[in-house]
């Protein structure tokens, strides 16, 4: 019988790690708890009424339906035995020759777990139709407001972390309140909304070069985003924020900081790093284990001495590469240490503004945009999704308006 590879994620190191596995001579097992993928780069285009969950997530079994060595089982797998060689999932085990997890990272809250509740953060689309639910059910309440103090702290609106999803989320929800809802309420002017964006290090988009961090920060001010560099959340309450000191009084807080590995990782019984990332060896499985390889964003690769960052091309090249090295397994050949290839780095910060660092190529403003705008289509998996969503931001580019502004969902979360 062919080996069996069981992948545990259907994130993208899960997913391209099954698909460099296809026609090979091996049994594919991926086990997802969601039965979907989900393009994550887009979720906060969910979460801010631009996109439809449908448009940004597909079925992994659909995904992987022509790939005939693969079957697919929605599976929440709750520990690992690299000893015994099993995986146990929702009470089950199921037994492999090679593992590869994949099961990526959440948000962290340094700490403060109990903020949660009050500054929910994006990983999955029921987090971001939570989000939705929270910016678009605080226009709703400032309406019916009569006490103008509160209903300016109604529409206060404060987003923690300034890096890529930070600096989305702000421009997003400050387009929202600037031209999205202008005209549609009686009682508030919703382009009156203050939006703060906090960030503990010196700047937006810390990974970016100067003049693109510049660049961003100039966009966010020209969209009426008040942007608070070195300055650390202190509390976070029901009545909003402290920040740097200040008190700012807000209803809605969205968290987009902080990233703690998959808690799976400690059943590896490997050294992992303050984040929970498995430290892995040159060809990505752990030590002292050939055949269990850790990828995507559960996995701490240090290259050049500095460690991946946690992004979708290092988590598809990771999940592509240990594959390889399975397949190298079986034939007997030695394993390739993996390297990873930086194709570069894109930011939107709202209606035609972008930043692209893509090799020797840096700019910022509309073209980077346009650039942003293609590459995600490009990305998207499926062809029904890249039409939809072309069309849905066309449609929103012409008209400033975002359809999907629908408010679903229970108070449970608050
Ligand atoms: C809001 C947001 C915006 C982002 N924007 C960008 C961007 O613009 N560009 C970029 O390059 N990167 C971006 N990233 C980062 C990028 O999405 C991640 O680096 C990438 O998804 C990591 O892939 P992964 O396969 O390691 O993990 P994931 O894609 O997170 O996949 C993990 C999978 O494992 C499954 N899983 C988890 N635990 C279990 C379990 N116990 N049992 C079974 N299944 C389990 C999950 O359901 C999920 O399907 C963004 C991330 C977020 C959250």
């Amino acid at each position: 019988m062919d080996p069996h590879v069981i992948v545990i994620g259907g994130g993208f190191a899960g997913l391209d790690a099954a698909r460099a596995l296809a026609g090979a001579p091996v049994r594919v097992t991926l086990l997802d708890r969601h039965n979907h993928h989900v393009f994550q780069p887009l979720l906060y285009q969910v979460a801010t009424a631009a996109l439809s969950p449908g448009d940004i997530a597909s079925p992994i079994r659909w995904i992987l339906r022509h790939q005939e060595n693969v079957e697919v089982f929605l599976a929440d797998v709750t520990a690992i035995d690299t000893s015994a060689r099993m995986v146990t999932n929702d009470g089950a085990t199921l037994s492999y020759d090679y593992l590869i997890v994949a099961t990526g990272a959440n948000h962290a809250y340094f700490g403060h777990d109990d903020w949660a509740k009050r500054a929910p953060g994006l990983k999955t689309l029921d987090d971001a139709l939570e989000m939705r639910r929270r910016v678009l059910l605080a226009f709703e309440a400032a309406e019916r407001e009569t006490d103008p103090v509160e209903q300016q702290r109604l529409l206060t609106f404060v987003i923690v972390g300034g890096g890529p999803t930070g600096v989305e989320l702000a421009g997003a929800v400050a387009e929202i309140a600037r031209h999205t809802l202008r005209g549609n309420f009686r009682h508030v002017r919703p382009e009156s909304s203050r939006i703060v964006l906090v960030e503990g290090s010196p700047h937006v988009l810390s990974t970016f070069p100067e003049k693109l961090r510049a660049a961003a920060h100039r966009s966010l001010q020209r969209l009426g985003v008040e942007v608070r560099t070195s300055t650390v959340v202190t509390a976070i309450d029901d009545d909003g924020v402290t920040a740097g000191g200040e008190r700012i009084r807000a209803q809605t807080i969205l968290w987009a900081a902080g990233v703690a590995a998959s808690p799976l990782a400690r059943s590896l019984g490997v050294p992992l790093d303050r984040a929970g990332r498995v430290a892995v060896e040159p060809a990505l499985n752990i030590a002292g284990h050939p055949e269990v390889f850790v990828v995507g964003d559960l996995c701490a690769f240090v290259q050049d001495g500095k460690p991946l960052p946690g992004v979708a091309q290092v988590a598809k090249q990771e999940g592509a590469h240990a594959a390889k090295n399975i397949l190298r397994a079986i034939r007997g050949e030695p394993y390739q240490p993996f390297r990873y290839f930086n194709f570069g780095n894109v930011a939107t910060i709202g209606r035609g503004s972008a930043v692209v660092d893509v090799g020797r190529v840096r700019v910022s403003g509309w073209l980077a945009w346009l650039f942003w705008l293609f590459l995600h289509i490009f990305w998207l998996i499926g062809f029904r999704n890249r039409i939809a969503v072309l069309s849905e931001w066309a449609w929103s580019y012409i008209t400033f308006q975002r359809r999907i502004r629908l408010i679903t969902g229970s108070d449970e979360h608050v």
